[in-house]
């Protein structure tokens, strides 16, 4: 299954920040989107970084309340690991438990064009096996 297939139903809408919010703004997006993570963008809309709840919750553990008032840059990940729409999702599965993180953002001609997150992948992964049960089934019952 690839990328294009989760897509193609949760849709490519992608919650975005810019480098210079505050972690606050950024809690408060999270908060209201119902989301753990956002991408960091820049004016040109190319992907600079990601901040995730994790990375607040670290920032908070640090400082205290005070890092609320901190830019998104301080604290996102700016290496950021990448996947494109023709993209298998059992290699972005491997990679996301590897690597420990939830979100995954897809990337066309440096643009933006989705985000999945273990959620999605999860969520397709069963309807894939149950899929592969109901025709072994069907199978077996009519051998
Ligand atoms: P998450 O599990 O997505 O909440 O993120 C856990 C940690 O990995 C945080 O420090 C994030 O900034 C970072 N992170 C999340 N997604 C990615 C990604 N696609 N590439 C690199 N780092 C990421």
């Amino acid at each position: 299954m690839t990328v294009a297939r989760i897509l193609a139903v949760k849709g490519r809408e992608v919650f975005t920040t810019q480098p210079h919010r505050t972690l606050q703004e950024t809690a408060e997006l999270l908060g209201l989107k119902n989301i753990g993570a956002v991408v960091v963008t820049g004016a040109d809309g190319a992907v600079l970084g990601i901040i995730s709840e994790r990375d607040i919750v670290r920032a908070l553990a640090q400082s205290g309340a005070v890092a609320l008032n901190d830019p998104v840059s301080r604290h996102m990940t700016c290496e950021v690991f990448t996947t494109t729409s023709n993209a298998c999702i059992h290699d972005i599965m491997e990679r996301m438990t590897h690597s420990r993180f939830r979100h995954v953002p897809v990337v066309e001609e440096h643009r933006l064009t989705g985000l999945i997150s273990i959620g999605d992948v999860v969520k397709h992964r069963i309807a894939e096996i149950e899929t592969e049960h109901r025709a072994l089934r069907d199978y077996i019952a009519t051998a």
